[in-house]
């Protein structure tokens, strides 16, 4: 029997053939090439690759979600062949001798250069396809497998690390939990990793080795203990564990339909958190009453360009529409720190979690906020969507991003294009300088939402992609309790909403801590929603006291 210790991301236990990612960094250099015929023909393999991958794509769409989809494979599928897409290739492997994912790689930047500045929105739109198709020739000509998966069955994904934007372009159907040698449990992989309500268990180090690959894995959330080759023992455990955890999903089948309220009647809210509008599907199977938090950079992370207006219109608006009227709170971009995006090109800093990040950089780049805040008001007219600001530290900073919405909501208007007006605006409190300034922060907007993964890192001065910091990081923390509390009053005494969004918010330990505070909502995974509702309707909020807050 193997067994290796790491650190739980989301309880649940799981078993199936161990995997390890395919990383590839998927860079092009030029090379001089003589056998030009040879190129031409890799070429050609890899367009048919690409083309029948394309229709195989275009025909699941149209089984599963309509003909709209479909077209739009159909179109990239004609587009891998287009004439003078291919002329332009075929040009630069004559003229300049060049290997052949130079030259496809060329025809892809100019094709869409030429897209990007047209003036027509819909066909600047068109860049975004382009590139799409040209990163799958290129992916085929290099052997990369798009979702980092090559395997028929579903498999436990192993990896060294996973950065978020890895994570997000993983083919989730064919994963049944992940592990990784590296990793914090508070970092976006973990958090990716409840969202999806995968089992995964990080820091494993180097007892993880690559010639475990194709083992059967038994992981147990639950211990963060990842096992091979159980002995009879460990087995029978597993076994009873993985009945128990059924049993329970069963159970909590109940909770479905059921108000989020305790015994003697106090109303909590329970939303969700989600990266992506695929996540809204695990939202309505589990319940959540709205979405808290929409972490809107892992649309930014997982494009290989700045997503137009159009695209995250689309985006925001599919959500807003989805969730049918409940509200949808979605963040504006908060990159930075663990969150690298390339096409940003942000400078190498020595601190990033503490330096130019999130609403940072909307404020220091008014292009790429006001492109998000026009796609944000847009989707207003189709749903309760709110709008939340990350990362604030001053009242100036707040004023200055109302500002923008006032100048967008201006725009809108002169363009005849619908929005609401009454669009909440909300800020999250992350930041100890938040919390102080809360009382003057909660008089400019209409919600305040507590991001406890960084309010822990920033107060207790413990970096959350840390690793070896173990009792240092600790949510529970009577000063973040207490900064929890600070910013409750504050908000009640101006007459607004509070809700937590960070991780702490699915620990059922301090629900009676967060009842005795007067929180008024919880964003939470989506797995999370029915427990957290069970939790809240065995409490009785009178009887809840403050007293973790006494250190
Ligand atoms: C937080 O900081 O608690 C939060 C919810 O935001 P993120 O984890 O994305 O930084
Ligand atoms: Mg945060």
């Amino acid at each position: 029997m193997i067994l290796m210790q790491g650190k739980c991301v989301p309880k649940g236990v799981t078993s199936g053939p161990l995997y390890f990612f395919r990383r590839s960094s998927g860079e092009v250099t030029q090379r001089t090439v003589a056998d030009i015929e040879g190129e031409k023909a890799r070429l050609e393999r890899a367009q048919a690759q690409s083309v029948e991958q394309l229709e195989a794509l275009a025909e699941k769409c149209r089984a599963e979600s309509g003909d709209e989809s479909a077209v739009l494979f159909e179109t990239h599928a004609m587009f891998v062949e287009d004439e003078d897409y291919v002329d332009c290739i075929l040009s630069a492997l004559e003229e300049e001798h060049c290997n052949v994912e130079y030259a496809v790689r060329q025809a892809g930047e100019q094709f869409a250069a030429m897209f990007a500045a047209m003036d027509d929105e819909y066909m600047q739109a068109r860049a975004a396809d382009i590139r799409d198709v040209t990163r799958r020739i290129l992916n085929n000509l290099m052997g990369i497998v798009e979702g980092g998966i090559d395997s028929e069955e579903p498999v436990i994904l192993a990896a060294d690390d996973l950065a978020p934007s890895e994570t997000l372009q993983l083919d989730k159907s064919k994963i049944l939990g992940f592990i990784t040698q590296g990793g914090s449990g508070n970092s976006h992989t973990a958090i990716l990793a409840r969202t999806m309500g995968i089992p995964a268990i990080c820091g494993l180090g180097d007892a993880l080795k690559q010639g475990y690959e194709g083992r059967t894995a038994y992981i147990d959330g639950e211990t963060g203990k990842v096992c091979l080759e159980p002995d009879e023992l460990t087995l029978q455990s597993f076994r009873e564990k993985l009945a128990k955890q059924e049993q329970m999903r069963e159970l909590m089948q109940t909770m479905r339909g059921q108000e989020d309220v305790t015994l003697d009647g106090r109303h909590i809210k329970v939303y969700c958190n989600i990266g992506s509008p695929e996540d809204v599907s695990a939202v309505l199977a589990n319940d959540g009453q709205g979405i808290g938090l929409f972490r809107s950079e892992f649309l930014y992370l997982a494009a290989s360009d700045y997503p137009t207006e159009e695209e995250q219109f689309q985006a925001y608006k599919s959500v807003a529409e989805a969730i049918g009227g409940k509200r949808v709170i979605i963040r504006t971009l908060d990159i930075g720190a663990d969150k690298q995006v390339d096409y940003f090109h942000l400078t190498k800093e020595e601190n990033p979690a503490m330096g130019l990040r999130a609403i940072r950089i909307c404020l220091n780049r008014p292009e790429v906020f006001r492109t998000q805040l026009r796609a944000l008001y847009r989707a207003s007219a189709y749903g309760k969507v709110a709008i939340m600001f990350p990362m604030i530290t001053s009242v100036w900073e707040v004023k200055e991003c109302k500002r923008a919405c006032k100048s967008v909501m201006a725009e809108l208007t002169k363009e005849g294009i619908p929005f609401n007006p009454e669009t909440e605006i909300g800020i999250m409190v992350e930041t100890p300088a938040s919390v102080f300034m809360a009382r003057d922060l909660a008089k400019l907007v209409d919600f305040f939402s507590v991001g406890t993964n960084d309010l822990t890192q920033y107060t207790l001065a413990c970096d959350r992609q840390c690793n070896d910091l173990g009792k240092f990081f600790d949510p529970h923390h009577p000063a973040i309790l207490r900064a929890l509390k600070m910013a409750a009053d504050a908000a009640h005494a101006e007459g607004i909403w509070i809700g937590i969004c960070g991780e702490l918010g699915a620990d059922l330990s301090l629900l009676p801590t967060f009842l005795a505070m007067g929180i008024d909502e919880l964003s939470v995974s989506p797995a999370s929603v029915l427990p957290l509702r069970a939790a809240i309707r065995r409490s009785i909020a009178q009887t809840c006291t403050l007293e973790l807050l006494e250190g």
